[in-house]
């Protein structure tokens, strides 16, 4: 060991005195330099990390005269040397070799941050044996530069085995430095342009996801806008054959009509689904009942789970009770898990079974840690589970499916936003979202929600989310005679149903399209009750509303609004600082006649 040491260290003189012989020829030397020049052009101009390593490790063993050649990068952050090119035909097996600072002769150069000339690499206790060994090749002599960027060493430039009797030189040893000093700013600039490359592929997906969240806005909004304007007609459709129906009519005749109330009841609450789904709302607390928000969740996508060959159960407990949420957002919820199982299983097996199953009873949640449940262990919670049969989710996987942004679908197929949406809107409402998989045999999805106590809510709301119905019924006539009533709309049809309807229930009906009329009409009469449409062209409901209220104070107790619209932040809150009731287009002619009645038996 002491004379390998002492070997060493003699090599530094070595280095120090360059005898006039170990200078090549001049001829040689004038190849060399311009071998130098072509190198630093060659390097310029390419920006490929590893085309450059190959190019530099075959100029270094032709400009040193070497049998081989190879270049180690530092790791910053294990402190490792690994080989990124290699001459020769073991390259490959080169280049898995991790060499260790401590114990290398390459470790020695990036430690001390200058050359080494060993011309007995075998005798030298640094030499690091692996790499021979996995190339079956013999290093005799080994001389190696730093690769330096400005005062930091990057990694190590060697060459091995001098060619014929001689040794490395210390003119070797400039020529390789020089070569190393080039070489180190084009490898700079590589990796300079990748890490430019990756942060424009990182900003082009983040900019692909941000167009894809903005075209499913815009679409929301389209689909929006064209459910709206579908509610007049379906409004119209549905009453008029109801009117019809109440004349003496045949059998066939009659089944024919309910066949058409069937399909526009159908079509309706697709259009209600749709308003659902596209509009964003803000967090309300209205009393729901998850086996509605389910139900309506399952019509929409009835279509797509059959067209899919997605056959569907539900499993529902028979005394769900209300509790305090906001609906839409529910529904939100229940649309996106149905969804994902559905193109899970299309995909997957073109066809599968999912099941919806609703539990009440203590929660089954374990906060990731395992150590607790987060809620008192006895209090009864909402429990819904969606379970299908398809692919299942890879372990590794299920712990990122609720970040935002995650997805394992194609572009157009899935933004990576449904599950954190969930999540986001779960958590809001006190509860717990997870799901657990078994590959090939399918996913299951948990959601679990507190019962909150309903709170004393409007009525309209309970009627709208929870099907439940005013029992009123009696109040048509007033102590003195026939209720009278005046109903505004601007589409003559409607307002022709309406105004039938009415009259057969029993009221006496006034009617006008436009609101000046309706204001002169409010002013020579005072109406029992008034029905009003929000969106109308010129004067809209609402403007009528605040220039007759400064005539009766107490209008908002004998108006119904008729809104196509109900669901739009911004018709809501107007709707709510009105104080009055309203009606979402489309209803049912009796759903307006109970209203009406609720309305008058309340004042
Ligand atoms: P997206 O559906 O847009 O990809 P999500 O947040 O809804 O976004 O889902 C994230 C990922 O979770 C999906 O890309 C998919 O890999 C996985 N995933 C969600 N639901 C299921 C399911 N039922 N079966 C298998 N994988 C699922």
């Amino acid at each position: 060991m002491r004379h390998n040491t002492i070997a060493a260290n003699k090599m530094e003189p070595q280095l120090k005195d360059l005898h006039p012989s170990d200078r090549p020829s001049p001829e040689t030397q004038i190849t060399q330099l311009w071998m130098l020049l072509d190198v630093s052009r060659v390097l310029n101009s390419t920006l490929d990390l590893d085309t450059l390593l190959r190019i530099i490790v075959e100029v270094a063993t032709v400009v040193t005269e070497s049998e081989a050649a190879s270049i180690l990068l530092l790791d910053q952050k294990t402190g490792e040397l690994h080989f990124e090119a290699a001459t020769g035909t073991k390259r490959s097996e080169v280049q898995s070799i991790v060499v260790p600072i401590e114990g290398s002769i390459a470790g020695w150069i990036v430690s001390n941050s200058k050359p080494l000339l060993v011309n007995n690499a075998q005798q030298d206790p640094r030499h690091y044996t692996q790499a021979d060994d996995a190339t079956e090749f013999e290093t005799r002599s080994l001389m190696g530069v730093p690769l330096k960027l400005k005062e930091k060493t990057i990694g190590v430039v060697e060459v091995v085995n001098k060619i014929g009797p001689r040794l490395f030189t210390k003119h070797d040893v400039e020529i390789l430095e020089t070569l190393a000093a080039q070489a180190a700013v084009a490898i700079e600039n590589a990796r300079l342009y990748t890490d430019l490359q990756d942060q424009m592929q990182a900003l082009q997906q983040a900019q692909a996801r941000l167009v894809q969240s903005e075209k499913l806005a815009a679409v929301g909004e389209l689909v929006a806008g064209v459910a709206h304007e579908l509610n007049n007609p379906l409004t119209s459709i549905i009453g008029f054959v109801e009117l019809l129906q109440l004349n003496d009519l045949n059998d066939s005749a009659q089944k024919d009509l309910d066949r058409v109330v069937v399909q526009a009841q159908r079509a309706a609450g697709i259009v209600r689904g749709l308003l659902d789904f596209a509009r964003q709302h803000p967090p309300e607390r209205t009393p729901v009942q998850i086996h509605n928000m389910l139900n309506k969740a399952l019509d929409l996508l009835a279509y797509e789970l059959r067209t899919h060959n997605i056959v569907y159960d539900t499993h529902f407990v028979s005394d769900m009770p209300l509790t305090m949420a906001d609906p839409h957002q529910f529904q939100q919820v229940f649309i996106n898990l149905i969804n994902n199982a559905r193109q899970a299983m299309s995909g997957a097996h073109s066809g599968g079974r999912l099941t919806i199953t609703t539990q009440l009873g203590p929660s089954l949640f374990r906060s990731p840690d395992k150590k607790s449940n987060n809620q008192s262990a006895e209090a009864s919670v909402i429990r819904v589970i969606i379970q299908d049969t398809g692919p299942g989710i890879p372990s590794d996987r299920l712990s990122r499916i609720f970040d935002p942004f995650f997805t394992t679908k194609q572009p157009g197929e899935g933004t990576g936003l449904g599950l954190s949406v969930c999540h986001g809107i779960v958590s809001e409402h006190g509860g717990h979202i997870w799901a657990e998989s078994e590959l090939e045999k399918g996913s299951v999805f948990f959601i679990e929600i507190p019962i909150i106590e309903l709170e004393k809510s409007r009525w309209t709301e309970l009627v709208d989310w929870t099907g439940l119905t005013d029992t009123d019924t009696d109040a048509s006539i007033s102590d003195d005679g026939a209720a009278r009533l005046l109903v505004i709309d601007d589409e003559p049809d409607l307002l022709e149903l309406l105004s039938r309807t009415l009259k057969l229930a029993g009221f006496e009906v006034d009617t006008t399209g436009d609101g000046h009329t309706a204001l002169t009409r409010l002013n020579e009469t005072n109406y029992d009750l008034i029905v009003c449409d929000v969106r109308m062209p010129g004067m809209s409901g609402l403007e009528i509303f605040e220039q007759a209220q400064q005539q009766r104070p107490d209008l908002a107790k004998s108006l119904i609004f008729m809104t196509g619209d109900t669901v739009s932040p911004a018709t809501r809150r107007l709707l709510d600082e009105t104080g009055a009731p309203y009606l979402a287009k489309p209803f049912k002619p009796d759903e307006l006649i109970q209203k009406v009645r609720g309305l008058l038996k309340a004042r």
